[in-house]
């Protein structure tokens, strides 16, 4: 019998209003259901986004330090359950082990530091340009936080929204993708057992439309931080619009490597293997692009061919796995169709094109490492998201050249050049349109003490971790203290 799994609302465990549910399985094992949680919809939104509007006032005036100290236990919980919650994540959502290890460990890194900021949420004391007057801002919380979160990083992507949310005061409501329910109720079992007041945080399962749609457009949810497709993005954008919700988007990319003709091959092509075929290429800021100098392009596609094709495909628990699989049937179709766009546009296939169901892989949603050659800028996969393990290769004869290739998409995420030259180096870390630059060092791999987030549509300009999100969790209230005893008019009477 597999478990079944509720909501979190109101400081109760319970199912959906309608009593609907919706199965989860293995994408390695599609035979193994991970558990049934519930399909909720508009109804247990609103007594969600009520619940979390009554714990306000108290989380509020809980002292920033105490709130800190609560997240910092969820942080020591999270180490203690880690090899655990790593196992349930790859049945889950299918990367390897050691992948999960790294998405739970970047959760704990969160919490130590957003303990941490509790103790900080500085404000400003400024000089008033009256005498004896007092100037100061100081941050306030909002309320109700909506948190809608994707599935490939289940765990780290919620912590770096939930955490800082709640060091800052807010309450929050939790809507995570519906592909990694049971990571998102491990994260609020965790959340309550730290000590975060029961009805502060609610976690409603369900899909886009039934859930996220009536999360976004609630009036008494004062902001919503979401990660996920641009498109859907966008939709949330011009929704929130009718309420002003403050609003942080954190959407797609299509980030590239350079590879110059003096970089050190080696270690660009250890970079560009991790960086395209890491997580099954479904991470935001996977390696989409190489950009090859033409003096090295013969060799290093070689080299890059021969070791994709050598990748080991299986189950993520597997330790032998070096590629886990796609995280649903969807996932496979949407590269299925990018190789077919590839193909029409005339790039060479060079490795892999097909979903992979050989020996152990028969029951699962696996795609064979794929990899595009004689790709040129301006075909739809120089250029559009793929999210899946498939890498698309491009030449170049210089510097500039390579940097406006790299820009030409629509988005702004990662990137990254391998090179021995530091003023190629400072060029690109300057002329590169993202909100991320790699120096020889692959696109992905972000730590939870900086900021992250990208340029163009890959966002609209907040970034998560590091000190930045905390600016987008509170508002700022400007005071002055007049103690002249009579009448100041500021701008008027000292000039
Ligand atoms: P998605 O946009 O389909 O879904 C993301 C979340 O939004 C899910 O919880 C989903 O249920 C919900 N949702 C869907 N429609 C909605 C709507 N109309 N209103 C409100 N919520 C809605 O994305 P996905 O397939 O889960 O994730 C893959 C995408 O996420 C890729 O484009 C990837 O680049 C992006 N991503 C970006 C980052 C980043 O930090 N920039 C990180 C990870 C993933």
């Amino acid at each position: 019998m597999s478990t079944r799994y509720q909501n979190y609302i109101a400081g109760k465990w319970v199912d959906s209003v309608s009593g609907e549910t919706a199965e989860n399985r293995n994408p390695a094992n599609w035979d193994e259901v991970v558990g049934i949680f519930p399909r909720s919809g508009k109804e247990d939104v609103n007594a969600a986004v009520r619940s979390a509007k009554e714990a306000f006032d108290e989380w509020r005036l809980t002292p920033a330090p105490a709130r800190g100290d609560i997240i910092r236990r969820a942080g020591d919980i999270m180490t203690a359950r880690k090899e655990e919650i790593s196992k349930n994540m790859t049945r889950e959502m299918g990367k390897i082990l050691d992948e999960t290890r790294g998405d739970v460990q970047e959760g704990i890194d969160t919490a130590y530091y957003a303990g941490t900021e509790g103790r900080r949420l500085f404000g400003h004391t400024v000089p008033s340009e009256l005498a004896n007057k007092f100037n100061m801002s100081l941050r306030r919380p909002i309320g109700v936080a909506g948190i809608i979160t994707p599935w490939n990083f289940p765990m780290a992507i919620p912590t770096w929204k939930i955490f800082p949310a709640l060091v800052c005061g807010n309450t929050v409501v939790f809507k995570p993708a519906s592909d990694t329910p049971l990571t998102a109720t491990t994260f609020v079992e965790i959340l309550l057992e730290a000590g975060v007041p029961p009805k502060a945080v609610n976690l409603v399962h369900g899909g886009g439309d039934s859930v996220g749609v009536p999360l976004v457009n609630h009036e008494e949810v004062k902001l919503i931080s979401f990660t996920g497709s641009t498109a859907v993005g966008k939709a949330i954008s011009r929704s929130a619009g009718d309420t002003l919700k403050r609003v942080s988007l954190e959407l797609g990319g299509k980030n590239a490597q350079i590879v110059m003709d003096d970089a050190d091959q080696d270690l660009a092509l250890e970079g560009a293997l991790w960086g395209a075929f890491g997580t099954t290429g479904q991470r935001c800021t996977a390696t989409s692009r190489v950009i090859l100098h033409s003096k090295i392009h013969d060799q290093f596609v070689d080299m890059l061919v021969s070791r994709a094709a050598k990748l080991r495909l299986g189950d993520g628990l597997n330790p032998e796995t070096e590629v886990g699989p796609m995280v649903n049937q969807y996932q496979v179709e949407t590269v299925q169709r990018y190789v077919g766009v590839g193909r029409e546009e005339g790039a060479t296939l060079a490795l892999g094109g097909n979903q992979y169901k050989e020996g152990d892989c028969a029951k699962g949603w696996f795609h064979e490492p794929t990899i595009f050659t004689d790709v040129t800028p301006e075909m739809r996969i120089a250029k559009e998201e793929v999210f899946g393990p498939m890498l698309s290769v491009l030449r170049v004869d210089g510097f500039e050249e390579a940097v406006r290739v790299l820009n030409n998409t629509k988005y702004g995420l990662s990137s990254s050049i391998y090179t021995a030259d530091v003023s190629r180096a400072f060029q690109a870390m300057r002329d590169i349109d993202a909100g991320i630059t790699y120096i020889n060092g692959p696109t992905i791999g972000a730590e939870a003490h900086m900021p992250f987030g990208g340029v163009k549509e890959t966002g609209n300009g907040h970034r998560e971790g590091g000190w930045e999100v905390y600016e987008f969790y509170t508002e700022t209230k400007t005071i002055f203290v007049d103690y002249s005893g009579h009448l100041q008019r500021a701008q008027i009477d000292n000039y």
